[in-house]
């Protein structure tokens, strides 16, 4: 385990002195005194965002506060990295120092995202529970005493709902956003003038070119106000691209003036209240925010008994939440994120009643939250195109201009699926998270469970389509996944994007960064919260200069890969390579196979043999997506539509991006509306309506191509597909055409074997790969010969360069010993010994020869003495390079070569610990071998990353 970092205890198995619901200024306010205090706090907040006042409202005046000294020194802790100025605070520093307190405080308090609670017990000595609402199910905490910083006091109202007649509402509530220009001396009075003559606040900020415009909400759609207001702006105001829009407000930034109305209800004794709605506060800034919690904090931290307290309660079942309202629709939709928002649009466009939900405020997921705002491969075609168009038409009125139908302004595209949800009639509840299942006896869904910030809300509906991104509902309802790689269990790694401004003369335009920020398991709730602050905090900086700031943290955590469902067809990575044609085709998707890692050798061996003996990261990958890999295994009424479909993980790095996920979307919300006339039947639908349905909507792409399944044929692509494979073979070329003798080894068998023996190396080593990967043991003396005498093989190819020009290549030396494990016999025991006994053995040699050692035994080719003398052997040398960064290329660590600069690197830098590959393996080993463990095994399985600690629980099933 890293030396530095501390062992994990989960937070749901841990005692607090104090709860704090809601992180945003009141809630942080608070914590930050409770800390100081000595107590012991959990920090739950339902929103990824800390800070929300500033990150969803961009609410950053600092006037207008009373005098509080705890909120100066705050602020003056964030000026001295010039991250304020003397009326406003940058909001991405103000969230990134936030995160920072948490993370680096985690002895006293720990934090947990995306929860909300939706039951409370109480009693006369006060609340002794809260239930918790989460992405995969209901929790339970504890603690003696409880904050709830929530808007409108949910607490209170879970506690006794006559709270509710309490409630005020704010006297004003603010929408904003944010102006860019470079050239605002042309344009300010005008702006200005049109600002006064509307009504709207114009302002300066922190940065030079940034200028904020607040208006009032009036209770109009978002969306309609934000179209309105620019519409109206460019005409008053004709700025084309000199000036442009960058960031608008999630949510209104509420201020109150007025008091609250007097009701009768009662709160338990050991709840601390500092919800807006309930006081009787003038709360009209973050800073005036700030100061009552700081002052009310204070107050109830000396009046907090501390001694004598009665004992928790034990750890127990949660007591069942009540159902606050019921909603029935023809077409449930859970989580409207990329693939989720097509779902719901193509649902309602088939005439059906839709309601979709989602735990952020708005549709769109990672191409809106996470600002990933381009299309990377995928295929055009279908009902996308009618949003992307839309989109354009609000990049227009955002940016001025549409320069790329590959890109957009991620406001934009809010714009876009906002309006169309609400021209199609669609019911869509944000910042809900959907946290359970109903099932009836026949074992069909029968309603999922939401939490809103008025409790918990029940969907029934015939057809449910998951689109959460990690098959949250199908996990729910009890189906089978599979995650990570079969070599450690590995994710991608995930991404902590940020906005960040760009200029090109005067025009400037948003765009995100975004970087391999580590690795997560997204499908459990207090690692993705881990994941998150881990990732904001990332974005630390001495000093910020108009150059490094970013505009604001992403709402969302980029994930890239989490649960894949089992469904009754899983699309496989020999699939894409051979462009595999479906009877139930619902149309094609088409990538690379985008992995960000470079460790192949924890990949399948198909894998290993394309990225490594192929030399093909960068080859187009197509296929055909069948019907099937829609439709969980043994769900009825279930469609599972998002990066979680039934894909193998290798070919899911190829079937994830935006385009083939927003077609899996459109495919699932039709199928989803014709099952609801017959009771959601989903494996009893017409498939001919299915598709011609989908050909309908598509332009471009060809959808419907059902001539069978595959021909086992691979696709020619280049100009040497007109020479045959045998040839380029025997002349010692990597490329497709390996692949395509490897699939059709009835007629290849010959050629290649003779190839084994040519005297052109190269030649004679893929002959070899070939041959291993029909696991014939004849390749194991080419590949001894090539371990033995360090063959380098060809150079590195620039053509075969990872997502961020990774090198991915390795020399052929270090492909022998991986591929030994599907041909190795106890021959190559010998050699693969003497590559173990090196000190100075980089990490990737020793994972590659353990986890060949692991095949062979598992095969029977070796003993476990053997196996275990080599595993020894791997071990009793320090690692020389055991933390690493995600993209390092292991060609230039084994030659001692800088890594090169990445594409994306923008100093950034995440290095983790990875020394817990080869214990991982060499535990396995030991397993295999009948013998106990590793005492370090102990301690990965408290780990703080739930992966390691995920792929060492595993070694309990061997
Ligand atoms: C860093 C990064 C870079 C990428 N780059 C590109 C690129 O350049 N081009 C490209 O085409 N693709 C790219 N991709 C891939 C692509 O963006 C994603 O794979 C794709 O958008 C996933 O779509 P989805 O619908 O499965 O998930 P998402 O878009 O993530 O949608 C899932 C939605 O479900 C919601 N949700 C999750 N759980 C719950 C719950 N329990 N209750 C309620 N709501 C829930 C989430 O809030 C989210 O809105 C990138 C992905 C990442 C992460």
């Amino acid at each position: 385990m890293n030396p530095a970092a501390k062992s994990f205890v989960s937070l749901f198995d841990q005692n607090y002195d104090v709860v704090v619901f809601g992180a945003g200024y009141t809630g942080f306010a608070a914590v930050r005194l409770l800390v100081a205090a000595n107590l012991k706090v959990l920090v739950v907040e339902p929103r990824g965002q800390l800070l929300w006042e500033s990150s969803c409202c961009l609410e950053n005046r600092t006037d207008n506060a009373p005098d509080c000294s705890d909120w100066q020194q705050w602020l003056d802790s964030m000026g001295r990295h010039a991250a304020t100025s003397a009326t406003h605070l940058d909001i991405a520093f103000a969230e990134i120092t936030a995160a920072r307190t948490l993370l680096h405080q985690q002895e006293t308090v720990r934090t947990l995202l995306y929860a909300m609670p939706v039951a409370v017990e109480w009693g006369a000595e006060g609340i002794g529970k809260w239930t918790l609402a989460t992405k995969n199910g209901f929790r339970t905490i504890n603690a003696h005493h409880w904050v709830d910083t929530s808007e409108n006091g949910l607490i209170a109202a879970l506690c006794d709902p006559r709270s509710r007649g309490a409630r005020r509402r704010p006297t004003f509530s603010f929408h904003s956003l944010t102006l860019h220009s470079n050239v605002w001396d042309r344009y300010q009075a005008d702006v200005k003038r049109f600002c006064a003559a509307q009504d709207i606040v114009f302002s300066h900020s922190v940065r030079q070119n940034e200028r904020r415009l607040s208006w009032a909400d009036t209770g109009m759609p978002w969306h309609r106000s934000v179209i309105e207001l620019l519409t109206q702006l460019r005409l008053a105001v004709p700025f084309g691209t000199d000036v442009t829009v960058s960031l608008c407000s999630s949510d209104p930034f509420p201020s109150y003036q007025t008091s609250a109305p007097a009701a009768e209800y009662s709160l338990p004794p050991n709840l601390l209240m500092l919800s807006p709605a309930l006081s009787n506060e003038r709360l009209t800034s973050i800073g005036s925010r700030f100061a009552w919690s700081v002052k009310a904090t204070r107050d109830w931290i000396h009046r907090m008994p501390r001694a004598n307290l009665p004992p928790l309660r034990p750890f127990a079942a949660s007591a069942a939440p009540t159902v606050g309202r019921t909603i029935s629709c023809d077409v449930a939709v859970a989580g409207t994120g990329t693939s989720g928002a097509l779902a719901a649009l193509s649902a309602a466009r088939q005439g059906a009643r839709v309601v979709a939900l989602d735990f952020s405020a708005s549709p769109g997921g990672v191409g809106i939250g996470a600002g990933i705002s381009a299309y990377f491969h995928g295929l055009e075609g279908g009902l996308q195109e009618e949003i992307d168009r839309l989109t354009a038409e609000m990049n227009l009125l955002l940016e001025g201009t549409n320069p790329s139908a590959r890109r957009w302004h991620p406001q934009g595209k809010k714009l876009a699926l906002l309006t169309a949800f609400e021209n199609n009639g669609i019911t869509f509840f944000g910042n809900t998270l959907m946290c359970g299942v109903k099932k009836d006896p026949q074992g069909r869904l029968s309603g999922i469970l939401a939490a809103t910030d008025e409790g918990l809300i029940e969907i029934v509906a015939p057809s449910y389509i998951d689109s959460t991104g990690d098959g949250d509902l199908c996990a729910l309802a009890g189906s089978t996944f599979k995650a990570g790689r079969s070599g450690d269990g590995r994710m991608l790694a995930y991404s902590q994007p940020a906005f960040i401004l760009k200029s090109s003369g005067n025009k400037l335009n948003v765009t995100a960064q975004n970087f391999d920020a580590g690795w997560t398991d997204s499908t459990n709730p207090e690692e993705l919260s881990r994941a998150r602050l881990e990732g904001v905090a990332q974005y630390w900086k001495e000093l910020w200069t108009e150059d490094n700031r970013p505009l604001a943290i992403a709402a969302l955590p980029g994930i890239r890969q989490s649960r894949n469902i089992t469904t009754d067809y899983t699309l496989t990575f020999s699939d894409l390579v051979q462009h595999t044609h479906f009877a139930d085709s619902i149309g094609e998707a088409g990538s690379i196979a985008d992995t960000h890692s470079v460790d192949f050798e924890f990949e399948e061996d198909e894998a290993v043999f394309f990225y490594w003996a192929c030399r093909l990261f960068r080859h187009p990958l197509r296929t055909e997506l069948p019907y099937r890999m829609l439709l969980p295994s043994g769900l009825e009424n279930v469609w599972i539509a998002c990066r979680a479909a039934g894909v193998e993980t290798t070919a899911s790095y190829a079937v994830r991006m935006q385009r083939d996920m927003q077609r899996l979307g459109e495919a699932a919300g039709i199928a989803a509306a014709l099952a609801a006339q017959n009771g959601g039947a989903s494996r009893k639908i017409s498939l001919p309506s299915l598709q011609s349905r989908l050909a309908k909507n598509n332009q471009s792409a060809p959808v419907v191509n059902g001539n069978g399944h595959s021909n086992g044929k691979a696709n020619g692509n280049s100009a040497h597909a007109t020479i045959p494979g045998e040839t380029r073979l025997a002349q010692g070329e990597p490329g497709l055409h390996l692949w395509t003798l490897y699939r059709d080894r009835e007629n290849h068998a010959s050629a290649v074997k003779q190839a084994l023996h040519s005297p052109l190396p190269a030649a004679s080593f893929y002959a070899a790969t070939i041959l291993a990967m029909w696991e014939d043991a004849s390749a194991e003396p080419r590949f001894i010969q090539a371990i033995t005498q360090r063959e380098m093989g060809l150079p590195p190819s620039e053509l075969n360069t990872g997502a961020y020009g990774q090198e991915i290549d390795i020399p052929f030396w270090l492909l022998a010993i991986i591929l030994l494990r599907r041909c190795g016999t106890a021959q190559c025991g010998k050699v693969l010994r003497e590559v173990a006994d090196n000190p100075d053995a980089i990490l990737n040699v020793r994972t590659a020869v353990a986890l060949t050692v692991e095949r062979l035994l598992n095969r029977g080719q070796i003993s476990a003495e053997v196996a275990m003398d080599i595993v020894n052997l791997l071990l009793r040398h320090p690692l020389p390079d055991s933390l690493l960064t995600p993209s390092r290329s292991t060609w230039r660590s084994l030659r001692k070569a800088e890594q090169v600069t990445l594409r994306n690197e923008s100093g950034v830098d995440t290095r983790q610990d990875h020394s817990w590959q080869l214990h991982l393996v060499a535990c396995r080993v030991r397993v295999r071998a009948g013998l106990a463990v590793h005492d370090f095994m102990h301690s990965y399985s408290s780990d703080p990353r739930a992966i390691v600690r995920q792929a060492f629980a595993n070694l309990a099933k061997l």
